[in-house]
């Protein structure tokens, strides 16, 4: 739980403990080392489902470990392919999909998340998101190319017609050394 207001990650867990319900089936678009999938899986109860995108091997291992030891393997389908392409994976409505952007830290390949591939994503997820569903992004801008993918994936989020979509920006306006921004849309209605 959150107990200071110093993290944008911490008020994102916040607001994804409030939407995200037993039985949900929701997308981690960026695995890494699985903390968000297992939070996920989690959540979403024994009767919910995970889709887990990432393009790193090591992800997958990583991941795939930490859902065994914890004994939630079965309610997740972890995929080593792009996010951009999860409408190859999933024929049903989704009610959450949440997006931690930038690079996996320790790993051997600085491997980040790219403008083009991150807003195909994000498109592809608005349109698999049920109506009231929710895509959480965590933007990163202090790695080589993050302020570039935080421009592009603003330029999209901003043009979402307002009576389809509500897109909100929470960043801290006080804090020095690119303190990561959240950016959370909710989808309205089918479009
Ligand atoms: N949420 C993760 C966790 O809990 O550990 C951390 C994610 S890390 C900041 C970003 C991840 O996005 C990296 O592991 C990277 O390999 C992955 N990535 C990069 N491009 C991707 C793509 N096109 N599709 C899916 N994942 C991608």
């Amino acid at each position: 739980k959150a107990k200071y207001l110093t993290k944008v990650i911490d008020i994102n867990k916040l607001y994804l403990e409030q939407i995200i319900n037993e039985g949900d089936i929701v997308v981690d678009a960026t695995m890494g080392n699985g903390y968000d999938t297992t939070y996920l899986a989690k959540k979403v109860g024994k009767n919910g489902f995970v889709y887990s995108f990432d393009v790193q091997e090591q992800a997958i291992q990583s991941t795939s470990k930490k859902l065994e030891k914890e004994g939630l393997s079965s309610r997740v389908k972890l995929i080593l392919d792009g996010h951009e392409n999860m409408d190859k994976y999933i024929d049903k409505e989704i009610s959450c999909v949440v997006f931690n952007l930038g690079y996996l830290p320790r790993a051997k390949h600085m491997i980040t998340t790219k403008p083009n591939t991150t807003i195909k994503a994000i498109e592809n997820s608005l349109k698999l998101l049920k109506p009231h569903g929710v895509i959480s992004l965590a933007i990163y801008t202090g790695h080589e190319g993050g302020l570039e993918e935080k421009n592009h994936v603003y330029n999209f989020v901003k043009n979402l017609n307002q009576s389809e979509f509500n897109v909100l920006e929470c960043k801290f306006i006080n804090q020095i050394n690119n303190p990561p921004e959240l950016i959370l849309i909710e989808k309205k209605k089918e479009y």
